[in-house]
């Protein structure tokens, strides 16, 4: 089966390398013609552990091509998946459908031949549907099916994800439809992984329904640690003891600054705008996307009420990214925090293993760019974890009280043991604990 996939950023082409991995043709579009040439020499325009090796295998096994030519590649396509961002519209938090439309279009006048039109992208109810309307009204004879097919795979770990998913959720019209998508995820099935087939509406709601479950669980053990820094108890054990709780589960049960990344915090406000539109409730997720924009105001007045004052105070910021194991610092609750502590006049200076070049594109000279982990704590007055990379877990506590010229350590994601930071003379402030 040949297999084009639109729009090559993180979903796009890890699915893309993974099904060439599962031994199919694939075509992969984008109109970014950097990031086709250096995916044509082999190299990954982003940072995601493992994937290059994956790529190189498959180029040599002459199973996967790059281009921005989307007319040929639709052509010879018997699965198009439309794989583009679908950020936050401006001003109104509806998901910003106009690349999934144009590119609609496109596929439209390309078509010849039975196609499946899959979305992977994360697109709101009746999305589906109006992409088969577009191709419908551009190309009255074009012979096709539409499905959903939404991607749940995480940064960091995308490529596991990807080869052995929790499920698969697919969205079909047609036994056609279905047949194909089974094809296509056959590898996956031998592994027993859960396909879920339903119609497109709830295929696309299941990714929705999903994200804002999780933001809401992160947000729950957040506001957790809140209450255990006022009666005195501790999170790691709060968290624990829930988790153990086969009904609740251990995952996403991490205190920290708040969630972000390119996901979560724009499909919780395109569920609430959908909601919105068809009166119906979720509360819910309304006050997780409210407290989670709070959450990032409230650590920066942690950080402040460590000091008298942090005007000129040197902070070395470890970790920018969202998460560890990725460079995507979209909506990575450092942006909110940095710029906190810059409006208070702190200078700050920052590393991150991956996330510096993404960085310096969002805050330019605003801030001081260190090479490593040590020559950003070398001498200065606070230390602020924001990224729970792992090169930073080995940090030990007599080495940070050495190389800093302070004594603050403002932990926000609980990466130290309290006793050792204590034993080593810090002021150690983590989340949710003393
Ligand atoms: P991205 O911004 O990294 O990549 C999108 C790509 O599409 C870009 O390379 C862009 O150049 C390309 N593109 C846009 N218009 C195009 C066009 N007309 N023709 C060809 N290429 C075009 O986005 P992403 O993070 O990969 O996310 C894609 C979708 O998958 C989104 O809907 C997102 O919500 C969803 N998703 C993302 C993740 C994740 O972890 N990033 C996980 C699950 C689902």
């Amino acid at each position: 089966m040949n297999i084009t996939i639109i729009g090559t950023g993180y979903v796009g082409l890890v699915s893309g390398i993974c099904f060439a991995e599962f031994g199919f043709n694939i075509t992969c579009v984008d109109k970014e013609i950097k990031k086709i040439q250096k995916l044509q020499d082999g190299k990954i325009p982003i940072y995601e552990p493992g994937l290059e090796v994956i790529l190189k295998r498959n180029i040599d096994a002459n199973r996967i091509t790059f281009t921005t030519e989307l007319e040929s590649a639709v052509r010879s396509a018997d699965i198009v998946f439309i794989a583009v961002g679908t950020p936050s519209r401006r001003g109104d938090g509806h998901a910003d459908l106009s690349f999934v439309f144009s590119v609609a279009k496109e596929i439209a006048k390309a078509i010849n031949g039975y196609t499946l039109v899959v979305t992977k992208s994360t697109v709101p109810v009746g999305t589906g549907n109006q992409v088969k309307q577009i191709i419908e009204k551009a190309n009255y004879k074009a012979e096709f099916d539409i499905a959903s097919n939404p991607e749940f795979l995480r940064e960091g770990s995308a490529v596991e994800d990807f080869m052995r998913p929790d499920r698969v959720v697919v969205g079909v019209e047609t036994e056609r439809a279905k047949k194909m998508m089974a094809a296509l995820y056959r590898p996956l099935f031998l592994l027993e992984t859960p396909i879920v087939y339903t119609s497109l509406e709830s295929a696309e709601l299941i990714k929705y329904a999903s994200n804002a479950f999780l933001a809401v669980k992160i947000s729950y053990i957040n506001q957790m640690a809140d209450l255990c820094e006022k009666v005195g108890a501790n999170i790691d054990d709060i968290a624990k003891g829930m988790g153990l709780d086969k009904r609740i589960g251990n995952k996403f049960l991490h205190t920290g600054p708040g969630y972000g990344g390119s996901c979560f915090p724009k499909d919780t406000l395109a569920l609430v705008k959908t909601a919105n539109e068809y009166k119906s409730e979720v509360s819910i997720v309304e006050q997780t996307i409210k407290y989670n924009d709070l959450r990032k105001k409230h650590m920066v007045k942690k950080i402040q009420s460590s000091v008298d004052s942090l005007s000129n105070k040197n902070i070395a910021i470890l970790g920018l990214s969202f998460k560890p194991e990725t460079d995507d610092m979209r909506e990575s609750p450092s942006i909110d925090i940095i710029n906190g502590l810059l409006n208070l006049n702190a200078n700050i200076f920052a590393y991150d293993p991956e996330a510096m070049n993404e960085a310096k594109k969002i805050f330019s000279d605003k801030i001081n760019y260190l090479q490593n982990t040590q020559e950003c704590i070398s001498g200065k007055d606070i230390l602020v974890v924001l990224t729970e990379w792992n090169e930073f877990r080995a940090l030990s506590p007599p080495e940070i009280s050495k190389l800093m010229k302070g004594n603050i350590v403002i932990d926000l994601r609980n990466i130290f043991d309290s006793k050792s930071m204590f034993d080593a003379k810090l002021e150690y402030i983590p989340l949710g604990k003393k």
